[in-house]
């Protein structure tokens, strides 16, 4: 027995704006199950309406596909250069009887609609309006009359085994005679769709559900035009948690404005990936390896998928902490340059302390913005106290607080040095003459050094401050503690 050929997938996105959160699901089950079974994963841009399409919306949708590491194989296939073959393909179906030229007029359609509308009912095109004989067809292309080509709907039903939904059959009662070419020479998204997946020899069609109710007129297209059919996958629309679909105005739904906010791509994928599949169990996080040895497409899910902002934060707080520090670490600096935190040339001059700063702060952030707010008592002189840190750590017995912060600074200045292994001892030996347990003397610390109540271990926060720093802002909480009221 030959071993199955590989199969061929696609996305296939409109180029008319951001890549979105949907698409790029769609797109990365496509290249999750390309590359998970030695496939082939191609990208095509369905430009055809030149109104709408832009070549920034291409590079953007590019440009995050390759921000997520989708990367696709062959040439990308642009569907406005196929126009010929997309015309090409009506003729032969006109030539094969599976289509006809129709020339009713624009005019006349306006009011067989109108007509429909005021009876209340939906308007169908009726083959009959098109009999014209071989000699009156033959008159008006003389005249240069301008005609659409139909798609003529057999009678029957058609179906397919839906990868995801199971069978689906449509009675061909419910499809009317459908344009294929307009007027202008240009194809109908149909034709061009199938012209296309023909042409790049498709062999599963994973797209949104929403396009179920196209299959069946793209599989009447292929019956006509002879070719094997791909087999079909519809994948679940994506939702807000109000169970609303996602829209672009209300929800942050480009890719690209989650990576403006610091999440990392490998939390972006592992959450997508989520929005319509399951691993199974309780396997959640996932690393791009991880996703690929689990992902299936017995495991694809019907129902809508909720895109929760909450579980991408937390699944993006999973990737800062289990990543590669080096993939996190240029990502962090950059964030740092640009809130003006710091600058390349400090942040590149003691590289190691840098790295060692970050690797404390990820583990304890949800997004790179979170890391940002964290390293801001490392790097800048001048630190603002969180006024609900300093409320409950310092204000809440002022006496006693001072109190403790005075012995605590004695007993570090005193330290034999400024290292973790030096202060850990003479701040323990404080707490234990002082009936106290370490927590007393940290918290007050902590807030009194970082102005904030969550940071790494104190030692950690301690050395990366420094000796000078951290002493001059000891003494100014303890002025603040005696002069305010
Ligand atoms: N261009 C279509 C879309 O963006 C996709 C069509 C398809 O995948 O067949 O929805």
């Amino acid at each position: 027995m030959s071993a199955p050929t590989p199969p061929r997938l696609r996305f296939a996105p409109s180029p008319t704006g951001y890549l979105h959160v949907g698409g790029a699901r769609t797109a990365l089950f496509n290249w999750l199950w390309a590359r998970k079974t030695g496939g082939t994963f191609l990208l095509r841009t369905e430009d055809t309406d030149k109104a709408r399409s832009t070549d920034e919306s291409t590079a953007a949708i590019f440009r995050g596909l390759e921000w997520l590491g989708l990367d696709w194989d062959e040439d990308v296939v642009y569907q406005g250069a196929n126009v010929a073959r997309h015309k090409a393909d009506a003729e032969r179906l006109v030539e094969n009887g599976s289509a006809y030229l129709d020339f009713t007029t624009v005019v006349e359609l306006e009011r067989l609609r109108a007509d429909a509308d005021a009876r209340k009912e939906p308007f169908r095109f009726d083959r009959r309006l098109a009999r014209w004989t071989p000699d009156e067809i033959a008159q008006k292309l003389a005249a240069g009359e301008p005609y659409t080509i139909r798609f003529r709907v057999p009678d029957g039903t058609t179906a397919w085994d839906d990868i995801v939904h199971g069978r689906i059959s449509f009675d061909n009662k419910e499809i009317e005679d459908f344009i294929v070419l307009r007027s202008d020479g240009t194809p109908i998204y149909n034709l061009a769709v199938v012209s296309d997946d023909i042409a790049m020899r498709i062999t599963i069609v994973m797209r949104g559900d929403d396009h179920i109710s196209n299959t069946p007129k793209q599989i009447l297209l292929y019956q006509a035009l002879g070719a094997p059919l791909p087999q079909f996958a519809h994948v679940p629309m994506i939702h807000g948690t109000d169970g609303k679909k996602l829209s672009k105005r209300r929800d942050a739904a480009a890719v690209g404005d989650w990576e403006y906010k610091g999440i990392l791509p490998t939390a972006m994928a592992n959450f997508l990936a989520l929005l319509g599949w399951s691993p199974g169990g309780d396997l959640e996080v996932m690393m791009p390896e991880e996703m690929l040895a689990h992902f299936s497409l017995e495991r694809l899910h019907r129902k809508a998928a909720i895109f929760d902002t909450q579980k991408l934060e937390w699944m993006n707080g999973q990737h800062l902490s289990r990543r590669p520090l080096e993939e996190v670490l240029p990502r962090v600096t950059d964030a740092l340059i640009r809130h003006e935190v710091a600058t390349a040339e400090r942040l590149a001059a003691d590289p190691a302390w840098t790295a060692h700063l970050v690797d404390q702060l990820r583990v304890r952030a949800r997004t790179i913005e979170e890391v940002v707010t964290q390293a801001r008592p490392y790097l800048l002189d001048e630190i603002e106290y969180d006024d609900a840190a300093v409320a409950k750590a310092l204000l809440k017995d002022r006496a006693a607080s001072a109190d403790i912060l005075h012995a605590t600074r004695e007993a570090l200045v005193n330290a034999p040095a400024w290292t973790a292994e030096a202060l850990e001892p003479a701040l323990r030996t404080l707490a234990e003459s002082r009936g106290l347990t370490a927590g007393k003397i940290f918290t007050p610390l902590r807030v009194a050094v970082t102005g904030l109540a969550v940071s790494p271990g104190i030692f950690d926060v301690l050395t990366l401050i420094g000796r000078e720093r951290s002493l001059e802002r000891l003494a100014r909480t303890l002025d603040m503690l005696a002069t305010t009221t």
